[in-house]
């Protein structure tokens, strides 16, 4: 990267040298601290996870996302938006993935033990977890290891991996379909969101982005739009989530709309194990 300061530094004048070198060191330093932190806490059981839950039009717990948590003793709190770039950067996201969904699976069975009806299962996978070959086989043996069935889980993407190597990202799409899981469209309405991904991927639920379901109240162009986005979904038989549900107004405006499920701070934030499972009594 110092070629990149020197070039950018000659673009914006000598005086500018020390600034640019500055701030690139300080970033990669950053990175570096952390993808070294990450090992340690991958070793040491250093990350947790929340639960957020997902509602039915009923108000029935129906089901729980997995959200990772690292709290570090020096670092504090770090956000997922924070570690999870740097552990695709470092080719540690497989690890850190296999681990979290090992500790979900684990907890969320004691959670289904104790129920007639079971609650489901939601992870966040990166695209960069398909671009290997393995991905279903890796899964299918956790899930194994933890007695969790497929059925359970519901796997999340963000559109992102769409506009990849199509054909290899279907094809394992497909394979994790067949094995069991539901796949989700994460964040639906931010980015190009093509509906022409609705019809070409296999997913059977689609989470409409929480800066939609925002403006919903106020703007009645933003409330057309996902009240189209809504029936469209199923009217293709897929699931319907609306995330970052925050007022009783909007809860109200989506359930006329017919959503299906919901999930937002207005309803539930995310939970420690714990009080998941007070919340689920
Ligand atoms: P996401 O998958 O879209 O997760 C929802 C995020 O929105 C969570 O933030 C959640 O706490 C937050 N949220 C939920 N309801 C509300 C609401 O009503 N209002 C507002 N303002 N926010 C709400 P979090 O936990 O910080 O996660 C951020 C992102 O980090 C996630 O977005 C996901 O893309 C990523 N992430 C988290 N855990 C993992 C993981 O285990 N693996 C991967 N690959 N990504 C993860
Ligand atoms: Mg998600
Ligand atoms: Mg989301
Ligand atoms: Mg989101």
């Amino acid at each position: 990267h110092a070629d990149v300061a020197m070039y950018a530094a000659k673009a914006a004048g000598k005086d500018n040298l020390h600034f640019f070198t500055g701030k690139l060191d300080q970033q990669s330093d950053e990175r570096f601290t952390l993808e070294r932190e990450m090992r340690l806490a991958l070793e040491q059981g250093g990350f947790s996870l929340a639960y957020q839950p997902k509602f039915d039009r009923a108000g029935q717990i129906v089901g729980v996302e997995a959200l990772a948590r690292w709290q570090h003793a020096q670092l504090g709190n770090i956000a997922p938006d924070r570690f999870i770039p740097v552990a695709e950067a470092c080719g540690l996201i497989q690890p850190l993935t296999m681990t979290i969904l090992r500790q979900a699976c684990q907890a969320i069975a004691r959670c289904n033990h104790q129920r007639s009806q079971p609650i489901s299962l939601a992870v966040n996978l990166s695209p960069r977890l398909f671009e290997r070959d393995h991905l279903c086989r890796e899964l299918a043996s956790v899930l194994a290891e933890c007695n969790f069935p497929p059925q359970w889980l519901e796997l999340e993407i963000t559109e992102s991996l769409l506009l990849g190597d199509t054909e290899h990202i279907i094809r394992q799409m497909q394979e994790l379909q067949a094995w069991g899981a539901q796949l989700a469209m994460d964040d639906f309405g931010t980015g190009y969101s093509s509906l022409a991904y609705l019809v070409r991927f296999p997913l059977g639920i689609i989470k409409i982005d929480r800066s939609l379901v925002a403006g919903i109240e106020s703007n009645e162009q933003q409330r057309m739009v996902v009240s189209a986005v809504v029936t469209l979904g199923r009217n293709l038989g897929k699931t319907v989530v609306a995330e970052g549900v925050e007022t009783p107004a909007q809860l109200q405006l989506l359930q006329e709309m017919a959503c299906s499920q919901f999930q937002g701070f207005g309803l539930s934030v995310p939970l420690s194990e714990a009080a998941l499972h007070d919340r689920l009594q």
